[in-house]
């Protein structure tokens, strides 16, 4: 605000002086204009007089009268002649004065109070035209008061001066070159004194004081009739530049019309008028100047005020646009950094994708693995035991081959004796041996061979049978008791029969070796529809499962067998086979005691298998 206020101030200050100068630089040039010009119509004017008192020596009877003063008929006939060029020049009076300074001749004789015989030897342009040939005069006529200006020369014949002609215009007739004037003018003379205004009562006003001594020369010429010559009230304010200056004029008398203000403040030019002792001065108002320059300071207020607005909205706006910017580029970083960060986490996502595609090849590789692992464990674990049946195998196929080979020595015998009878009963009898060996190297052929992956119905009882009967020397060795709960017909799951019975001879085996030393071992089987299952249990009468063991069940290579008795495999890949069924494998506690391990394998839709 401060600022603004200044701001104000000294544009409103400054456009007022300047607009104050250049109005004033105008005034003084129209000014100096009017100067010419009036002082040229002035000019003109007085000079339309100038030579006429000079050419009064043309006619001879002035001079004549001027010889011989007291020639009465001569005074008549001069009067009379200059009361006609009176006449005819339209000037206040004319007149002649002989070198005594009395007036000879008049061209106002016939008036009472005629110049003719006064003695005007006191009046200046005497003495002057006297002393130089030529007087000239501003005065108030002593006999009638009338204002005029007088024109005086000498009139000689030739060798010697006669007299002086004197010739007064008036100040109306001058003042008709007055008629154009626009603003106050006046002029003064020597003294100071306004003999012509344009404004009426200026003239005979002073412009500036008079000294008393000049007062009382002023009485003695009785130059201006014993007036007041009051002052016009002119105060010099300020000079300048080519003789102008500023002023102010007292206001007078408030009553006085006129065309345009006679106080105030004003710029006058001032300028003596050649050939007469006058000066001629302008006055040109300054209220109009003022008038703009007040008018032009409150624009500049007001201008200086919008600029100062729209300065101040510039930077606002220009404020508003940076913060702008500023808020743009934060985006673009923001956003910048958010690209990048999308890009690192991108390519981080990228990267632990192809991490987690390696890993699943390496899973499914390893997977792949495992299975072909597990396959070959399958039949290591089915070659195992065979192994571990061997003995029993050889045995059992020991004795029919015993058998048999006491048969045929015994059928040799029999048919030397001609006992045909025993001989054919031998030889059914060897018959039966032999499908009994076959059944048997039948079974493990079917064991031994790899199985495949197609999943076929299998009959439970079939299983069952099966795997009794690969086991059948190892139950007999031991006594055991073998209960078998299976309904007619037995459920028919979907399942592949080799690995089944691979699982059940497992089991049946784990219960074997669970019993060993049991005083009456019993294996419990049962078989059973479920719903869409079916279900399959082996129980023994052994100690059961304790919770370490449980524990670890499945785990493959867990065993509590001694080195060389147990691979710690059986389980684990019974409950591989059962998942590739689509099956469980479970164990747990009899409650009576005794381990029961449960088989769930899904039916088959279609039924009994085809023998
Ligand atoms: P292995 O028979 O070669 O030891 P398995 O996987 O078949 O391997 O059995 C793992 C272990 O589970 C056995 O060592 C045994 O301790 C325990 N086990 C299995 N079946 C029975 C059972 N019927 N009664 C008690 N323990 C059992």
């Amino acid at each position: 605000m401060l600022l603004l206020l200044t701001l104000m101030g000294l544009c409103g200050f400054t456009a007022y002086r300047v607009v104050q100068q250049l109005g004033l630089a105008e005034l003084q040039t129209t000014g100096l204009h009017r100067l010419d010009l009036y002082s040229t119509s002035l000019e003109r004017e007085i000079g339309k007089y100038a030579f006429l008192p000079d050419t009064l020596d043309l006619e001879r009877d002035v001079l004549a009268l001027l010889e011989n003063k007291d020639h009465a008929t001569l005074a008549a006939q001069v009067n009379v002649y200059l009361e006609q060029l009176n006449e005819r020049a339209g000037t206040l009076s004319i007149y002649l004065i002989d070198t005594s300074g009395r007036v000879v001749a008049s061209s106002n004789w016939r008036r009472t109070d005629s110049f003719v015989g006064e003695d005007l030897t006191f009046r200046p342009y005497f003495r002057e035209a006297l002393e130089s040939g030529h007087g000239r005069f501003f005065g108030i006529g002593t006999t009638r008061g009338e204002p005029g200006y007088y024109l005086a020369s000498t009139l000689s014949d030739g060798s010697k001066t006669l007299g002086v002609a004197v010739l007064k215009v008036s100040l109306e007739q001058l003042e008709k070159s007055w008629a154009t004037v626009e603003t106050p003018a006046m002029v003064s003379d020597e003294n100071g004194v306004v003999i012509l205004g344009s404004v009426a009562n200026w003239k005979f006003t002073t412009v500036r004081a008079l000294e008393e001594k000049t007062r009382s020369a002023f009485d003695q010429t009785q130059q201006y009739n014993r007036r007041a010559l009051k002052p016009l009230g002119l105060k010099e304010l300020r000079e300048l530049d080519h003789g102008a200056r500023l002023v102010s004029i007292a206001k007078d008398d408030p009553a006085i019309a006129s065309a345009y203000p006679v106080a105030g403040r004003f710029l006058a030019q001032s300028r003596p008028l050649p050939g007469t002792p006058w000066t001629l001065t302008v006055f040109s108002h300054l209220k109009q100047v003022d008038d703009i320059a007040q008018s032009r300071a409150a624009l500049a207020v007001v201008g200086t005020v919008l600029l100062f607005m729209v300065g101040m909205m510039l930077n606002e706006r220009r404020r508003h646009l940076k913060d702008r910017l500023a808020a743009r580029e934060a985006l673009q970083q923001a956003h910048d950094e958010l690209e990048r960060k999308v890009a690192t986490r991108t390519a981080d996502l990228s990267t632990a994708n192809q991490q987690l595609q390696d890993e699943v090849s390496d899973r499914i590789r390893a997977e792949r693995t495992l299975r072909a692992a597990q396959d070959e464990l399958v039949q290591a674990g089915k070659l195992a035991a065979i192994g571990q049946l061997s003995t029993g195998i050889a045995h059992e196929l020991n004795q029919p081959l015993a058998a048999l080979r006491t048969l045929s020595g015994n059928s040799v015998r029999f048919l030397d004796r001609g006992d045909l009878a025993t001989t054919r009963s031998n030889l059914e009898r060897i018959a039966q041996l032999t499908d009994r060996m076959g059944r048997i190297t039948g079974q493990l052929r079917t064991f031994a061979h790899k199985s495949s992956a197609q999943l076929q119905a299998v009959a439970l009882d079939r299983a069952l049978d099966n795997s009794l009967a690969l086991l059948e020397q190892r139950l007999l060795q031991a006594h055991v008791t073998v209960r078998r709960d299976c309904p007619l017909p037995a459920p028919v799951a979907l399942c592949d029969a080799d690995r089944l019975e691979q699982v059940l001879i497992n089991l049946i085996g784990n219960a074997l070796d669970a019993m060993a030393g049991h005083a009456a071992p019993c294996i419990e089987l049962s078989c059973e529809a479920l719903g869409q299952l079916a279900r399959l249990t082996v129980r023994d009468h052994g100690p059961g499962l304790t919770e370490t063991v449980m524990s670890q069940l499945f785990v493959a290579f867990f065993t509590t067998k001694q080195a060389g008795v147990g691979l710690g495999l059986g389980l684990s890949i019974s409950a591989d086979i059962m998942r590739d069924f689509g099956g469980t494998l479970n164990a747990s506690n009899h409650p009576e005691g005794g381990a029961v391990f449960t088989l769930e394998i899904p039916l088959s839709e279609k039924g009994a298998p085809h023998e």
